[in-house]
């Protein structure tokens, strides 16, 4: 792809999945009190931050169209994630959430696999989506990273389909913990940041 429109101003992001991926998937999590942080995960947010990098998380919450949590609720567990979060030394620079459910509410743009959160945080945040790193358990989740010429790791949890993890390994990249896949977006960077030159 191209990289002509790249520009020195725009910064990569850190995009990272949130249930399964930075917080336990206790499935439509709707009260604050389920959230728990999987171990290791704000340590390695830590990181991105001290490399100046922004953390942007990216999260599909069908259960709201498909009525098993409100807006409200889902606002309740984004807050209690970002302090516990907060608590741990992390900071986040936004959160995009995709509440549709197709069957329900129709085709949407934002869904992951979809890019429209991808896209809209990188016009709101000046990010250079070529150069930044797309997390999570799921193959939709990284699948973006690659559509976008950026870098795409799985981070496979108990609920990954085997399917997600095969995908990943034949177009992405696949790793043990979210730790190993900021520092495999901290070793690319160097080699990317030249391309633009
Ligand atoms: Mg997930
Ligand atoms: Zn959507």
């Amino acid at each position: 792809m191209t990289r002509a429109m790249t520009s020195d101003s725009l910064r990569p992001a850190c995009f990272v999945d949130r249930d399964g991926t930075i917080m336990a998937d206790t499935h439509y999590p709707s009260d604050p009190a389920q959230v728990r942080l999987i171990a290791g995960a704000a340590q390695a947010l830590a990181e991105v931050n001290a490399r100046g990098i922004p953390v942007v998380i990216v999260t599909n919450q069908g259960g709201i169209a498909r009525g098993y949590l409100t807006e409200a609720q889902y606002e309740t567990v984004r807050a209690r994630l970002e302090s516990l979060l907060a608590a741990a030394g992390v900071t986040v620079h936004a959160t995009y959430h995709c509440p549709h459910w197709e069957p329900i509410t129709g085709p949407c743009d934002c869904r992951k696999p979809g890019l429209g959160m991808y896209r809209r945080a990188a016009a709101e945040h000046g990010l250079d989506l070529a150069r930044s790193v797309y997390i999570g358990d799921r193959w939709r989740d990284v699948k973006p990273g690659v559509e976008l010429g950026g870098l795409g790791v799985l981070v496979p949890g108990p609920d990954t389909p085997d399917d997600d993890v095969a995908q990943a390994r034949t177009h992405a990249h696949v790793v043990p913990a979210l730790h190993d896949a900021v520092s495999l977006h901290f070793a690319a960077l160097p080699r990317a940041i030249d391309h633009v030159g």
